[in-house]
């Protein structure tokens, strides 16, 4: 495994790789992230990791400092995993370039675009530097961050050679889906999260048998849902995955959640 602190060092390692698989992360690693990374390596003959808590996404500065960071438990896991190239760059080496500002239009305004403001601009931004200077075949982003995989593709295969792929969310045995931020969480408020994480797969097959109950359904859980488990729901509303209008069909939708709990901002999808 190489690790790439400069871009002079990511040059020099990259240079003649013309089909790498690219795995973009923020750290804290988990069986999510290792699942995407094993995918990039089914896929392609090398795969390079990024490690980087980008600042420019964080619409709050204390999540940004809250953000858990175990860099050396990161490392361990991949070697193991016989990553072949780390990049650990600083904020100044990703920002040393100008560039247009990207804006997301009206109609990308929805879910978490419309409670995070310049999040997902910070997004985009950063994975067109990555791309940039890795020039990869192809990357690897997860469906537990859907909005996110959508409006990464459109713009990176649009500005970009490289295609980005999806891997399904990686779940624990109680339905969480893995994440970070369920670090920040103690013991019981993960076993709430398990609670909601099955009434929320259990309301997407109930809309799944008829999706003209769709609004109906959801408002009733989402009142059940505050009530029982006094959460704070940003969000909750099924969406088309193939343009994430809210025109659903039986197969192809998802149902969208953001919430706090204990104070934790936590979405998922279904
Ligand atoms: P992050 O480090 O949180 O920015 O995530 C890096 C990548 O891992 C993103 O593409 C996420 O969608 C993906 N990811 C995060 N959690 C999971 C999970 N539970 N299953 C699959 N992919 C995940």
């Amino acid at each position: 495994m190489k690790l790439l602190e400069q871009i002079t060092d990511l040059n020099k390692a990259i240079n003649k790789e013309k089909k790498l698989g690219y795995v973009p992360t923020m750290g804290n690693l988990h069986m999510g992230h290792e699942a995407l990374i094993k995918k990039s390596q089914k896929e392609c003959p090398k795969t390079i990791v990024t490690i980087f808590i980008n600042p420019t996404q964080f619409n709050n500065k204390k999540d940004y400092k809250n953000y858990p960071r175990s860099l050396n438990q990161d490392l361990k896991i991949l070697k193991k995993l016989k990553v072949d190239y780390v990049y650990l760059p600083t904020v100044n080496q990703v920002f040393n370039e100008q560039l247009p500002k990207i804006l997301l239009n009206k109609s990308q305004k929805i879910l978490c675009a419309k409670f995070r403001n310049g999040h997902f601009e910070g997004v985009l931004d950063v994975l067109n530097r990555f791309v940039k200077l890795i020039s990869p075949k192809s990357i690897f982003m997860g469906e537990k961050d859907y909005q996110q995989f959508f409006l990464v593709k459109n713009f990176i295969e649009k500005n970009h050679k490289t295609k980005v792929y999806s891997c399904k969310t990686i779940r624990d045995s109680n339905m969480i889906a893995l994440s970070s931020r369920n670090n920040l969480l103690n013991k019981a408020s993960l076993n709430t999260l398990g609670l909601i994480s099955n009434e929320l797969l259990n309301l997407k097959k109930k809309i799944y048998q008829d999706t003209r109950q769709s609004k109906k359904l959801i408002q009733a859980l989402k009142k059940d849902l505050v009530k029982k488990y006094k959460i704070r729901i940003e969000y909750m509303e099924c969406r088309n995955i193939v343009n994430m209008s809210p025109n659903i069909h039986a197969r192809s939708f998802k149902l969208f959640i953001a919430y706090y709990l204990s104070k934790v901002r936590l979405i998922d999808n279904f």
